[in-house]
């Protein structure tokens, strides 16, 4: 099915070969935008790229790495005369472990992942959007264990809450270029992130879900394109949480 909710709009994926990454490029090009899809890994994006048909761009970035990351950026403006004028960060990891237990190592790694990734991947594209005087929209992807403080997640919930206060700090300072930026709240989805969640831990989870079922990619999807559109052209440094109601 296709609409057209961002035609001829061009966006940038970050995580794209991901559970969600993925389900928001392929919405993403079936309302009309052309995408830049990418992820750590390149065979990710470039089978992400596949699903879409069409002319997308599949390209490999480390959002950890801040050369790599204005690379892409300026290989998306020689090709597309432009840079993007909607971001997603849905690049995130996990590393799960008791504060007691927690590798250090891992705490930084997430942080680096899920924060400072978000925060450069911003940065960049922000300041070429300003240079080419494009406005646009900016969507990052906190979690609902920000808010309920998951046992075991010293590291990850920490970073989701912040990058929900990043996210309106960005939406006060970019709104002049006539940047938006909101943050989507996702509960638990079914994507290769919580595929190795073990079942006992699932039930548990379940019980704290209003709608008694895990979310699909597709749904998170949803939301993030809403955002990205000129539907919400008066929401910024806004929280929607889409989580079945998870507390
Ligand atoms: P996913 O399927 O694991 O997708 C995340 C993608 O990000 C993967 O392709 C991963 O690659 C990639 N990635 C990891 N480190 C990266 C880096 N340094 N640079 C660029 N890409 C990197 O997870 P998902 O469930 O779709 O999650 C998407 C976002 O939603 C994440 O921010 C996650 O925290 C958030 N979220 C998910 C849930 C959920 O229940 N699934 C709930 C709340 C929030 P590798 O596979 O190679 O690591």
């Amino acid at each position: 099915m296709s609409s057209t909710l961002l035609l001829g709009k061009l966006a940038l994926i970050t995580g794209a070969g991901g559970g969600i990454g993925r389900a928001t490029a392929v919405r993403f090009a079936q309302e009309g935008a052309t995408v830049i899809v990418t992820d750590r890994k390149i065979k990710q994006a470039e089978e992400t790229a596949k699903k879409l048909g069409g002319t997308h761009l599949p390209l490999e970035l480390d959002v950890t790495n801040a050369d790599n990351v204005q690379s892409v950026i300026e290989e998306a403006i020689n090709k597309y005369k432009r840079p993007p004028s909607i971001t997603v960060n849905c690049a995130g990891i996990t590393r799960d472990a008791f504060i007691l237990k927690m590798d250090d190592s891992d705490f930084d790694l997430v942080l680096n992942v899920n924060l400072k990734g978000t925060y450069l991947v911003m940065k960049h594209v922000v300041q070429k959007m300003i240079e080419h005087k494009v406005g646009g929209a900016i969507v990052n992807i906190s979690s609902i264990t920000a808010k309920m403080g998951n046992m075991g997640q010293c590291n990850y919930a920490p970073s989701k809450a912040a990058v929900e206060t990043l996210t309106r700090v960005a939406a006060k300072e970019f709104a002049k270029f006539g940047i938006r930026v909101n943050t989507v709240i996702p509960g638990f989805v079914h994507t290769p992130m919580t595929d190795h969640v073990p079942d006992k831990v699932k039930e548990l989870i379940l019980k704290q879900i209003a709608l008694k079922r895990f979310g699909e990619p597709e749904e998170i999807s949803d939301t993030i394109a809403f955002l990205s559109s000129d539907k919400s052209s008066f929401v910024t440094g806004a929280s929607i949480e889409v989580s079945g109601g998870q507390s």
